[in-house]
């Protein structure tokens, strides 16, 4: 059971998603206009978020940023369209997943669900050190060298999720399932955008990588360079 904040202008959409995840056990709270969501989300400190992009007075992906520079709650975005650079930009903008209409009650609460495991298994292990990278699971924090760098927050689950394989292959498929919580399929390039935002920020490329070493077509391993 979770609390769980609908933001949805679509008043019999949102009727119908509320009916449904009260229906499967949770606490609900609906708004239908951006700027009155944003206030309720800051108000009720919800357990999860599901956000329609289209909304009345703002885009969905500006209300995701403003939300991103008050609150780390997770955001399930539901997309009418399923295509790259659409999940790219929401992906960008701070949200956790996507789910693409048309879809059920049951599917979100599943995708609900399986978000919220992933926010609450972060283990008693804390601290993870591979080379001159130190991961801070609990305060989601990372330091190169003794100097902090910044990640967004699906930067910083990759990067967490790799390191903890260190010198392993962890394929596509994977991450997919464990980063995105996604099954693999359409948004192939996801992976890649997150792993040049990355790579950029811990100072290498592709071409010289120093931890992250990708095997076309298979996947990524993360390395101990030192
Ligand atoms: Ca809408």
């Amino acid at each position: 059971m979770a609390s769980v904040y609908i933001v949805e202008d679509d008043q019999q959409i949102r009727e119908l998603l509320a009916s449904a995840l009260e229906h499967a056990g949770h606490i609900v709270s609906a708004e239908g206009t951006a700027m009155a969501a944003l206030q309720g989300i800051v108000d009720t400190t919800p357990d999860i978020v599901v956000l329609d992009l289209g909304l009345p007075d703002l885009d969905g992906v500006d209300l995701l940023r403003m939300l991103r520079s008050v609150s780390d709650v997770p955001v399930v975005v539901a997309t009418a369209r399923d295509d790259d650079r659409e999940i790219v930009r929401v992906l960008e903008a701070g949200a956790d997943g996507y789910i693409v209409k048309p879809f059920s009650g049951v599917e979100l609460d599943a995708r609900l669900r399986a978000l919220l495991r992933r926010v609450e298994s972060v283990g008693p292990e804390r601290l993870l050190v591979v080379g001159g990278i130190e991961i801070d699971l609990r305060a989601r924090t990372v330091a190169l060298d003794g100097e902090d760098v910044v990640l967004n927050r699906k930067e910083f689950d990759l990067l967490a999720h790799l390191a903890a394989k260190v010198g392993e292959v962890v394929t596509r498929q994977e991450l997919f399932a464990e980063v995105w919580r996604q099954p693999y399929g359409g948004a192939d390039k996801t992976i890649d955008v997150h792993l040049s935002w990355l790579r950029r920020k811990l100072g290498e490329t592709a071409v010289e990588p120093r931890y992250l070493h990708t095997l076309r077509g298979v996947g990524v391993k993360f390395v101990d360079p030192t």
